[in-house]
């Protein structure tokens, strides 16, 4: 009967067709972030079975990294989605909307402070955000530490050996994810700009005049291919961005290592290599015509800076659909920072896919045939925003800096979230 079924409609279709039949899938999430995470609670509102698994061996295991804008014509929809907008509320920042742009000399060019009910772009920190969405999931829904080494046929194999299955994949395992390998070769390019992360905590008394600097919200100190940011975070901490146009070997080529291919550099013993001290005196003489003011950023910070290469996919990424396997967010689309959209759209993402594989258990409807369309969805949204934001980050970095005519005005870009929130729910009432 099966050789009789491959033979007539291929193996894939086959797989197509089973998945139709299933009343109540199980769904593997793989990755733990703002997209993977979203998508679990709202599929557990729907009651459908899901299980995330990340590599990382808690919530809090490492850094997770500065503060993240949710738009009100996505982010925010999502929390909506999942239930959380109160508990959005109370840890969102609306004060951190501001924003102020210097010349390498600190004079100001350009200064914003929204008022403290704007609400189209609100912040929050990424691991306040990552801690929200765990902490409603049904206990024990996270296996932490599972890095999964590879996908097949909606079989999950992780690094320390141990095999799922599910019915469906979610890969919502970030920029560098490998379950997106099994659907397309595209990988990410690096953009020509690199951000080395700078820290400062207990800023009102330790670090007064980077608070000052930063106000409630960002700063961004723009020269010719190089940008000083400061941007505010919850608990009196500020983070820094020490950002330029370089090659992506400039570590290794500064003499500090060989180089590893993303950014860093390895010493002799094959492990990641950090010289502060000398990071901080290539910076320094990179940034020479900041004044000393803005040069506090180099000087006072208390991490080990870090670097951060940008990298983003090709626009449009795209891949044949296969059925059992689909993706959200940075493993989909990766792109630049520039214009706030990866977390966004991982948000969106989550809450869609989830949004439809609810409705399909409801109604009966082919699972196979809810994803098609959403990756359609998905993949043509992600390939606008991504090439917006790719073009954004080249021209800022560009020689002779960044047009001030081209930086994106709030109110219009709050006027515009507003706008497209509106249309959104109108759509899929
Ligand atoms: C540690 C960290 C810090 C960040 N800091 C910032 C920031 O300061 N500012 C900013 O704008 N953006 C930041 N980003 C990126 C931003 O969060 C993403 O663009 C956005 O959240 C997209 O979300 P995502 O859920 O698609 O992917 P991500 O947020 O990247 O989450 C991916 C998750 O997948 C897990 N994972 C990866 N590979 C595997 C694997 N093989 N097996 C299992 N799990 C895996 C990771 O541990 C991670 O939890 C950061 C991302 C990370 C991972």
């Amino acid at each position: 009967m099966v050789e009789f079924a491959e033979r007539s409609f291929g193996k894939l279709e086959i797989m197509e067709k089973i998945l139709t039949n299933i009343a109540n899938p199980s769904i593997a999430i793989v990755g733990a972030g703002p997209g993977g995470l979203v998508a679990a609670r709202v599929l557990q509102l729907g009651g459908v079975d899901v299980t995330v698994y990340d590599a990382d061996a808690s919530l809090e295991s490492r850094d997770q990294g500065g503060t993240l804008d949710l738009h009100a014509d996505s982010g925010q929809i999502a929390v909506e989605d999942a239930q959380l907008a109160e508990e959005f509320a109370a840890l969102a920042r609306p004060e951190g909307q501001a924003h102020r742009l210097l010349d390498p000399q600190g004079a100001v060019l350009m200064e914003q402070t929204p008022a403290l009910d704007e609400t189209a772009a609100p912040e929050i920190d990424r691991a306040q955000l990552r801690r929200m969405l765990a902490e409603s999931l049904i206990p024990n829904t996270i296996r932490w530490g599972r890095r999964l080494a590879s996908v097949n046929d909606a079989t999950l194999t992780f690094e320390d050996g141990r095999v799922e299955t599910a019915d469906l994949v979610i890969g919502a395992d970030g920029a560098w994810s490998r379950v997106r390998a099994v659907l397309t070769d595209a990988v990410p390019i690096y953009t020509g700009v690199t951000f080395v992360e700078a820290l400062f905590t207990n800023v009102t008394e330790s670090h007064p005049d980077i608070a000052a600097l930063v106000g409630d919200g960002h700063m961004w100190a723009n020269g010719d291919g190089k940008t000083l940011v400061l941007q505010r975070n919850s608990g009196d901490v500020v983070r820094g961005y020490i950002s330029f146009r370089v090659e992506l070997d400039w570590l290794a080529e500064a003499g500090l290592g060989a180089a590893d291919g993303r950014g860093g550099v390895l010493d002799s013993n094959g492990t990641s290599a950090t010289h502060t001290e000398r990071v901080r005196a290539v910076l320094r003489d990179r940034f020479a015509e900041f004044s000393p003011e803005l040069l506090r950023v180099i000087d006072d910070t208390e991490g080990t800076l870090p670097s951060r290469p940008i990298f983003a996919l090709p626009t449009p990424t795209t891949w044949a659909h296969r059925p059992g396997i689909t993706l959200v967010g940075d493993a989909a689309h990766v792109m630049s920072p520039f214009g706030g959209n990866g977390v966004n759209l991982a948000l969106l993402d989550g809450a869609e896919i989830a949004r439809s594989i609810v409705n399909a258990v409801r109604t009966g409807t082919a699972i196979g045939d809810v994803v098609r369309e959403y990756e359609e969805r998905m993949v043509s949204r992600g390939a606008t925003l991504g090439k917006a934001a790719n073009d954004a980050i080249a021209e800022h970095y560009a020689i002779g800096g960044p047009d001030l005519d081209s930086i994106p005005n709030f109110d219009e870009a709050a006027d515009q979230w507003r706008a497209n929130a509106a249309e959104y729910r109108a759509s899929r009432n």
